[in-house]
């Protein structure tokens, strides 16, 4: 190994423990919640599984299924195409692969989310969390810890609609026109159902940061889980959408390399 080969260098601190692979990937099952929008909207599924053979006459040595699917179902990815404000944007097959793998920090509001589950980040949080840790990542990733992941098994809580309103943590309106228009990240994740916060229908304009994100063309990915095993800097985030010709969105596959020590 040189000092000229990195990827050398990071399979042998895979090897050796000096850096983690944390999942932050929800289980994906029928149970799965998915987000509920006023009943005027239509909705989308959740995951359905299909028997097509199992060791049986159907196919005597294997199993499989067919899925019916949202392609906003558990923790997934949207794509700029998602809302009206990026429609000329890309598609998920088309976002570029140096998206997907990059720098991610950590902004944990876990607390303030406890007490107050319509908690808002706001531009200046993120102002004020650079000033501590340093600037925002080229290209990276905002990744809201709100200790959501802990509730998304189960609809009730997680999205938080007892009253028949969701409640569930976000940004603020400023803050996701900062993030999309003035900032150098590429995207945000979250824990909750959605990039937006539970009541974000109701903001101006409605859902902001699916509008301005994906109307500057960036992107969001959804029900993330472990936030709380990452950093607030330096760990590599890898979102695997799939490559879905003309599609919004994907469920995915999310992951951090994460330093120890
Ligand atoms: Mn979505």
């Amino acid at each position: 190994m040189t000092p000229q080969d990195p990827v050398a260098s990071l399979v042998e601190a895979l090897g050796s423990g000096a850096v983690e692979v944390v999942d932050l990937t929800q289980p994906l099952n029928e149970r799965t919640p998915v987000i509920q929008l006023p009943e005027q909207f239509a909705q989308t599924p959740g995951v359905k599984r299909h028997e097509i053979s199992r060791y049986d006459e159907r196919g005597p040595a294997w199993a499989w299924y067919w899925l019916e699917i949202g392609e906003h179902t558990g923790t997934h990815f949207d794509a700029p195409i998602h809302w009206i404000s990026g429609r000329d944007g890309k598609d998920v097959s088309q976002v570029p692969g140096r998206h997907l793998i990059a720098p991610a920090v950590v902004i944990d509001r876990s607390e303030e989310s406890a007490e107050n589950p319509d908690y808002l980040l706001t531009a200046d949080d993120v102002r004020a969390f650079e000033d501590e840790h340093g600037p925002l990542p080229e290209g990276g990733w905002l990744l809201l810890r709100t200790g959501w992941d802990a509730r998304a098994q189960d609809a009730e809580t997680f999205l938080g609609a007892q009253d028949g309103n969701p409640h569930s943590p976000g940004f603020d309106v400023e803050c996701a026109r900062w993030i999309a228009e003035e900032s150098p990240l590429v995207g945000v994740g979250v824990e909750t159902v959605g990039i937006d916060a539970g009541s974000a229908a109701e903001f101006d304009p409605p859902f902001p940061a699916h509008f301005y994100l994906m109307g500057a063309g960036k992107y969001g990915v959804t029900q993330l889980a472990n936030l709380g095993a990452l950093p607030h800097t330096g760990a590599l985030f890898f979102v695997a959408p799939l490559k879905l010709t003309g599609g919004t969105g994907s469920p995915v596959r999310a992951l951090a390399l994460v330093p120890q020590g």
